[in-house]
């Protein structure tokens, strides 16, 4: 394996000038540069060039096919034609906004509801999923009368100012709000045999108890409900109930965070909240949900967005737009017709034994966890001391996309395998890509 150089910051992120190009790629990336200015990062040491996409496939511009291990986005597949001649009728009929009477917005709102526990009865729609935290942190305010929030210590939600404030994966630059505690993540593989749900819920008292000597009110805990920036944490099942018990005790909310892990993907329910036996009071959902079109939202208790409603208008020119809506209705369809979330759970079962396989080979491989087709796999340069080995971890991210195969990385330590393939993966998919694994793995 050729040696990545390691950076701190964004994990899998480019580097300018520590791989060599091909000259278009290499006028693609300043060109870039030159228009979209310097914030923007790409994944990868070689960047990918990617034209067009088909179920768990992406091919560059010379025609050749990547297996996608990674996006989330296109979660029923890259151009699912269900979805797309979905959207397109409606954008050939009409398209417009919220203030219009109209059909498709409310079939897909009664469809999408139905999906969630009762008491889960509103549905309010964004384009973004950060908008969708933007406002559920505007409601949970309004309700509790607290400002306090609560996420845990590598949590990404998001890029407004106010999300930004309590995103704290975005790097010690972008500061945390002074209203805004971090408790660790429910980690198993590092608990040192503690209770994992036990230990969380002593961090969030920990934290309450910080703000209010603050004279600060709690408002709420968001959490990623499969803590994918925090290196993907799925078990015990229900480690998260007794924090959640704590946050509510103190008049706080609890907001689902399932953009990531939310629409099947974690293989045994629709939503990643359901493994830990809760009912939020928010639940906020993206990504996954028009599989590629911007829609996003809020799904709320009556009662919690009652006053908010009353007092404040809410309108977003772009959110719940027809065509969107028809692209989300369509991907629920092709979710229940196709049977992807029992594809998640079998396929991502097939995939973590395959890794545990590998791992009966490969030291370097410390832990594989998960649930569904959400899979985290811990890197480490010793077992028995569990020292993260970012360098295997960026090495591996690497000679994968040069055989082809695509993941990226996360967690604190830059040593978490990220695998969130499209639901759409096959058992074939799955030993296309262990078989990659083991071959960079063994310097093939
Ligand atoms: N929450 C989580 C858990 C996310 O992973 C993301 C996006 N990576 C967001 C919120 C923000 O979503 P968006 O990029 O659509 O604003």
């Amino acid at each position: 394996m050729a040696n990545a150089p390691f950076v701190p910051g964004m994990v899998n992120a480019f580097v300018p000038g520590a791989a060599s190009l091909s000259p278009r790629e290499a006028e693609l990336v300043a060109r870039r540069e030159r228009l979209l200015g310097p914030a923007y990062r790409l994944f990868y040491q070689e960047p990918v060039h990617i034209v067009r996409g088909e179920g768990v496939w992406l091919y560059d511009a010379e025609g050749q096919a990547y297996l996608d291990v990674y996006n989330n986005v296109a979660s029923v597949g890259h151009c699912h034609p269900h979805v797309v001649e979905a959207l397109s009728r409606q954008a050939r009929i009409l398209n417009t906004h919220t203030r219009y009477l109209h059909e498709t917005i409310l079939d897909y709102a009664e469809k999408l509801i139905g999906t969630f526990p009762a008491p889960l009865g509103h549905v309010m729609f964004t384009c973004t999923g950060s908008e969708a935290n933007d406002l559920a942190l505007r409601i949970a305010k309004d309700h509790t009368g607290g400002t306090g929030i609560i996420v845990t210590s590598l949590a990404y939600h998001g890029i407004t100012d106010a999300i930004a404030a309590m995103s704290p994966s975005l790097g010690g630059y972008v500061k945390l709000g002074d209203h805004v505690r971090t408790v660790p993540a429910p980690d198993l593989y590092r608990s040192g045999g503690r209770d994992v749900g036990q230990t969380l819920a002593g961090h969030v008292r920990d934290a309450i108890a910080d703000l209010e000597a603050k004279g600060i009110k709690l408002a709420a805990m968001y959490c990623d409900t499969i803590f994918s920036s925090d290196g993907v944490f799925s078990d015990p099942p229900g480690f998260l109930a007794e924090a959640v018990e704590v946050v509510r005790a103190a008049g706080g909310l609890f907001v689902a965070d399932e953009v990531q892990p939310g629409f099947a993907r974690t293989g045994e329910h629709m939503w990643g909240f359901l493994r830990h036996g809760l009912e939020p009071d928010m639940v906020t959902i993206g990504k996954p949900m028009g599989n590629g079109q911007p829609i996003a939202g809020v799904v709320v208790r009556p009662d919690v967005v009652a006053d908010f409603g009353r007092r404040a208008r809410y309108f977003n020119t772009f959110g719940g737009n027809p065509v969107s809506c028809a692209a989300g209705l369509a991907v629920i369809e092709v979710i229940e017709r196709e049977g992807l979330l029992e594809n998640a759970r079998t396929v991502g079962a097939y995939m973590r034994e395959g890794l545990r396989q590998l791992a009966t080979r490969h030291e370097v491989i410390g832990d594989v966890r998960g649930a569904g087709l959400f899979i985290g796999v811990e890197m480490v340069r010793d077992r028995s001391t569990r020292e993260p080995d970012a360098e295997t971890t960026a090495n591996l991210v690497n000679g994968l996309r040069r055989k082809r195969v695509l993941i990226s990385a996360a967690g604190p330590n830059a040593n978490v395998l990220k695998v969130r393939p499209p639901l759409v993966f096959s058992k074939a998919n799955a030993d296309q890509f262990l078989g990659a694994v083991d071959e960079v793995l063994s310097g093939r």
